[in-house]
């Protein structure tokens, strides 16, 4: 004979216990995911690449800028010196000191397009960064409140399985075994208590019949569109 009154209480205290092992479990989950700070560190890779390779074109346009102007220096200079000694090397002189500076104004162009790009992803940067910052910071204060609330929980739930074991010793073996084989394959539901005629857990209307063999209590009465022990109190 089943004792379903300790079916049900048991069942109540296993659903307490489980509610907070699920309850752990989740918050661990939460802590140890950083997707979200993952996610926008790799969005932010290809701007950094981006960034980086315009200041090494911004070095290689000054290197050569810094050539040219040495060069053009040299040739002015040379125009002086008294070392031309016709007029032909003269104005050869004075055609190759145009064409730098056209060089040199061409070069100093690309100088000024390379940094006005690299300061708008520099910006971007920076916001992304700040982003970034926050992201992390307010997920070490959500972990904190969480690892405080799973020290609760955990301590809740050591006092709740002391519970559970004296329910587990108010039922008979056979009732344990067939509670445990339920609950593993239900989602942790092995018993539901009968509520006008309805079943707790599936809430399909129970024939008569079923309601009389709950009452008569000579065995387990089991659902029969979802596979919990039916019980009423009092039984
Ligand atoms: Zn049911």
């Amino acid at each position: 004979m089943p004792d379903q009154n300790s079916l049900i209480n048991l069942q109540y205290q296993f659903s307490i216990v489980n509610d907070l092992k699920i309850e752990i479990k989740k918050l661990k989950e939460k802590i140890s995911d950083n997707s979200q700070i993952i996610e926008t560190d790799q969005l932010m890779q290809p701007v950094t690449e981006k960034f980086h390779s315009l200041s090494v074109s911004k070095r290689q346009q000054e290197t050569i800028l810094g050539d040219l102007e040495a060069n053009q220096k040299k040739l002015k200079e040379k125009m002086f010196d008294g070392s031309i000694s016709n007029e032909k090397e003269f104005s050869a002189i004075e055609d190759e000191i145009k064409q730098n500076e056209l060089k040199i104004s061409k070069c100093q162009d690309s100088v000024l397009a390379i940094l006005d790009e690299s300061d708008k992803y520099e910006n971007a940067l920076d916001q992304a960064n700040k982003k970034l910052t926050k992201l992390k910071n307010d997920k070490q204060i959500q972990d904190q409140i969480d690892t405080e609330l799973i020290k609760k929980y955990e301590s809740e739930l050591a006092k709740e399985q002391v519970l559970l074991e004296m329910e587990i010793k108010n039922n008979d073996q056979i009732s344990i075994n067939l509670f445990n084989k339920i609950a593993s394959q239900n989602s942790y539901i092995a018993v539901s208590e009968v509520n006008n005629d309805r079943c707790g857990a599936c809430k399909i209307l129970i024939p008569k019949s079923k309601i009389n063999q709950i009452k008569e209590n000579n065995d387990f009465v089991i659902c029969d569109s979802c596979p919990v022990i039916l019980c009423m109190k009092g039984k």
